[in-house]
């Protein structure tokens, strides 16, 4: 039921003449040797950070060695116009390429060929390095890049970033995905571990390559690796057990989680849908991360399951909440999708079909951006309905029957289409 989700409102040219380019390479090459001064000094200021920092407690196994400086401690050294360049670079020939040159003379040449217009490069440290681990953390839309045994520690100036042929240092700038990143440095028994993590804009599939100075992390978002994601929420779980009946042996989450459960092997078994969960166990993820997973993932449709409660036990019945304001009218939207799911579930269970609900003060209602549909499948106030939500076949005629609105609303878009 929604009572506990109740929540107040929150305050809440590419081709340029010689002269053009040599004037514009000349400007650049300017503009390098800045950032050059520039990022020498952001190191030097980094060594004596990293030395205060250093003064630690030996008989610590595994301790911070260095408090690594947040970007914004760095000097601001930011956007590379290189679209141009990168552009440039087939028809011009030399003259622009010593840019790249200066910008790293390295393997520059080497590293060009296999960076792509929306990655983050980590320069390597001097030195022997044993590994490298990355993890997703999805409702926060964070990668945490984690090199360990190294000699040498990663800092705040060794995190680039190439978006939409753009190369950045330091902050990250408005127009970049990257929102946010901190550089974390510790000492363990095998060499320093230097763990570097990012938050984005939306959730990214993050794709590592290993090059000679670099580390590239190839972003792909979510939608341009999978044709079809639907992200299935159960309501409440954990400290949270929404409504109950019979003295809470009955759990308003559990029987959540079973029907998402029972959606999601549906779903994965006989299509080629993709189906990403706020929770598949007797956990409570907040809200805002449930929200944040469908959004960040730029899902299809988010279905969330609940169950109904009212203090009357003659009130029964199938009620579906979704989002009036998301979509367009003459399109497939949250209310279309509620609709069907509505006359699917009511017809399949053989509930009173108590109608739609337009609901902005529910947290993940209002904040989809996809067609959005929160069910409250039954009441477990009521006994005709209980029975119906401890039956097992029930439960999986439920689940088959929103499994058929996905399909009959993916139909839908595509003809909106
Ligand atoms: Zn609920």
């Amino acid at each position: 039921m929604w009572v506990y989700e109740k929540e107040l409102w929150k305050s809440g040219d590419i081709f340029v003449n010689e002269e053009k380019l040599l004037r514009r390479v000349a400007g650049y090459s300017f503009a390098v040797m800045l950032l050059v001064i520039g990022l020498s000094f952001a190191l030097r200021y980094k060594e004596e950070y990293n030395v205060v920092n250093q003064e630690r407690d030996a008989t610590q196994m595994e301790e911070r060695l260095y408090v690594e400086a947040t970007p914004t401690m760095i000097p601001e050294v930011t956007v590379y116009p290189v679209e141009s360049v990168v552009q440039d670079r087939h028809d011009a020939g030399e003259q622009v390429w010593e840019v790249w040159q200066m910008l790293s003379p390295e393997s520059m040449s080497a590293l060009l060929e296999k960076v792509s217009d929306r990655c983050v490069l980590i320069e390597k440290p001097s030195g022997s390095i044993a590994g490298w681990e990355i993890e997703e953390n999805l409702p926060y839309y964070q990668i945490t890049f984690k090199l360990y045994g190294a000699e040498e520690n990663l800092h705040a100036a060794s995190v680039l970033r190439m978006w939409n042929y753009s190369l950045f240092f330091g902050t990250p700038e408005e127009k970049e995905a990257l929102k946010d990143f901190s550089v974390l440095a510790y000492e363990t028994e095998e060499g320093i571990t230097s763990e570097v993590t990012m938050t984005f804009d939306k959730c990214y599939i993050p794709e590592v390559t290993e090059q000679e100075e670099y580390y590239l992390i190839h972003l792909k978002k979510y939608s341009e690796v999978y044709d079809k994601i639907v992200v299935l929420d159960a309501g409440h779980g954990g400290k949270d057990p929404g409504a109950g009946a019979e003295n809470y042996r009955v759990k308003e989450s559990q029987i959540a989680l079973k029907l998402l459960l029972y959606l999601k092997d549906l779903l994965e078994q006989n299509t080629d849908i993709t189906v990403f969960c706020t929770r598949t166990e007797d956990v409570y993820p907040t809200l805002e991360e449930r929200a944040n997973l469908a959004l960040g993932m730029e899902a299809d449709l988010f279905i969330s399951w609940h169950c109904n409660a009212a203090e009357s036990t003659k009130r029964s019945g199938t009620e579906m909440i979704y989002n009036a304001l998301q979509g367009q009218e003459d399109a497939f939207n949250s209310k279309s999708f509620a609709q069907l799911c509505l006359d699917k579930l009511t017809e399949a269970l053989e509930t009173k079909k108590r109608g739609l609900s337009d609901r902005q003060d529910l947290h993940i209602v209002r904040r989809a951006t996809m067609p959005v549909v929160l069910i409250e499948t039954a009441y477990l106030s009521n006994e005709k309905d209980l029975a119906i939500l401890k039956d097992e076949e029930k439960l999986q005629a439920a689940a088959y029957a929103i499994y058929e609105a996905v399909l009959t609303a993916y139909e839908r878009m595509e003809e909106n289409n």
